[in-house]
């Protein structure tokens, strides 16, 4: 397909598509997945080889949120029945990362719910970013606290920090569908704040909310123009108890092609497959590994991801390594910067994640009435409880 040849071409030159180009990407038919997984292979194998980064998520503070992300368990008036606790004693979350590492996580994301931090949380997170650094040597910390203000990404920075996450969720057309509590512009801001305080930035997106292929090519664009090191993508988990409960919109094939067109866009920055891979790809999450260089290890942060020792195998099955602490994640053109990337959250339940959603009809998408909640499972185990971590 004249397509593809395109494609992979622009990303061995990271040049970017055009937005027609990223479009034909999602509309391709199923008969075309494999060419499309194995154009963008190609393109995700000439920048990070077959490496994979792990990231280990700690939910430092679970619940109560003030903010109402459509998405999101934790959000204001949510009935889903997750941990809610606040936050973790740096000793509870170093505890929580030393099992992620000895999993094989070589990035620990420092996650809490909430609007933002205020001055003495970023004092308590740099103490549980200090004693992580201390008991996990080489570890990369990246911290995801919501809207940062003024100083308070360079205070992170001077504690340890290596990236800051914050996700653009979604274009910024329909941000205002998903949340009104803050704005597409907040979330920009803190993305800009991190950089600027030469933490690495990761900023991502959540799919499954009902959105067009044009606002999902608009959010990637947006990314791609934020230019952060590694771009989380997430599948709505449909939480019981929230707004988006009934959202049951994605198919793995849908998955896969919106993987593939996130690696075309942004083909020499970490894509980091994140919330909701087991729930939409299931069986297909293998071959998602030929699009992305980065997954969460383990559990999210309010629901059970599949077993870690699962998750090892998965990669090595499909040919695929896990990334040593000893390798430098991004390629060398960007990994000048200050680190490597960092990682956001479950499709839906991100710290300071938002998103919108502007419903469509495709051929391609689940039917509606296709609930899976058989599939989603709250975490009751890890950070917050006595249950030993999966990792
Ligand atoms: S995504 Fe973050 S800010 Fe939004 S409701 Fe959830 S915890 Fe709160």
């Amino acid at each position: 397909m004249d397509l593809l040849k395109t494609l992979v071409e622009k990303g061995l030159r990271r040049e970017l598509p055009t937005r027609e180009e990223a479009l034909a990407v999602l509309a391709t038919s199923d008969d075309e997945l494999l060419d499309v997984v194995a154009a963008a292979g190609k393109v995700r194998r000439q920048w990070f080889g077959r490496r994979v980064k792990l990231n280990y998520l700690v939910n430092l503070k679970s619940g109560l949120c003030p903010e109402d992300c459509s998405y999101c368990s934790q959000r204001l008036g949510s009935t889903a029945e997750i941990l809610k606790y606040t936050w973790l004693k740096p000793d509870e979350a170093s505890k929580a990362a030393a099992a992620g590492v000895a999993g094989g996580a070589k990035r620990v994301c420092l996650v809490a719910s909430g609007r933002g931090p205020t001055d003495r949380d970023v004092e308590r997170v740099s103490g549980t970013i200090k004693a992580i650094k201390e008991q996990n040597e080489g570890v990369e910390v990246c911290a995801c606290l919501g809207l940062l203000s003024d100083g308070q990404a360079e205070r992170l920075r001077a504690a340890g920090a290596d990236a800051y996450n914050h996700n653009l969720n979604t274009s910024e057309g329909t941000y205002g569908d998903i949340t009104t509590t803050h704005t597409y512009a907040d979330r920009v801001d803190t993305v800009n704040r991190a950089h600027a305080a030469g933490l690495s930035a990761c900023s991502g997106l959540i799919a499954g909310m009902g959105e067009s292929d044009e606002d999902l090519v608009d959010v990637v664009f947006s990314l791609r123009a934020l230019d952060p090191d590694s771009v989380p993508v997430n599948f709505l988990i449909p939480f019981e108890g929230t707004p988006l409960a009934k959202e049951w919109n994605l198919t793995p094939q849908r998955c896969l092609r919106i993987l593939a067109m996130t690696r075309f866009v942004c083909p020499d920055v970490e894509v980091r497959l994140a919330g909701g891979r087991e729930v939409h790809l299931r069986t297909m999450q293998p071959l998602a590994l030929h699009l992305v260089n980065s997954i969460f290890l383990g559990d999210y942060l309010t629901s059970e991801g599949q077993e870690g020792k699962a998750d090892l195998d998965m990669i090595a099955d499909a040919g695929f390594e896990v990334e040593g602490a000893g390798t430098t994640t991004l390629p060398e053109h960007r990994s000048g910067a200050a680190c490597a990337p960092c990682g956001g959250a479950d499709g839906g339940e991100g710290a300071g994640a938002c998103a919108g959603a502007v419903p469509t009809a495709r051929a391609d998408v689940a039917p509606a009435d296709a609930v899976r909640t058989d599939l989603v499972a709250v975490r009751r185990r890890g950070a917050g409880t006595d249950i030993a971590p999966n990792a």
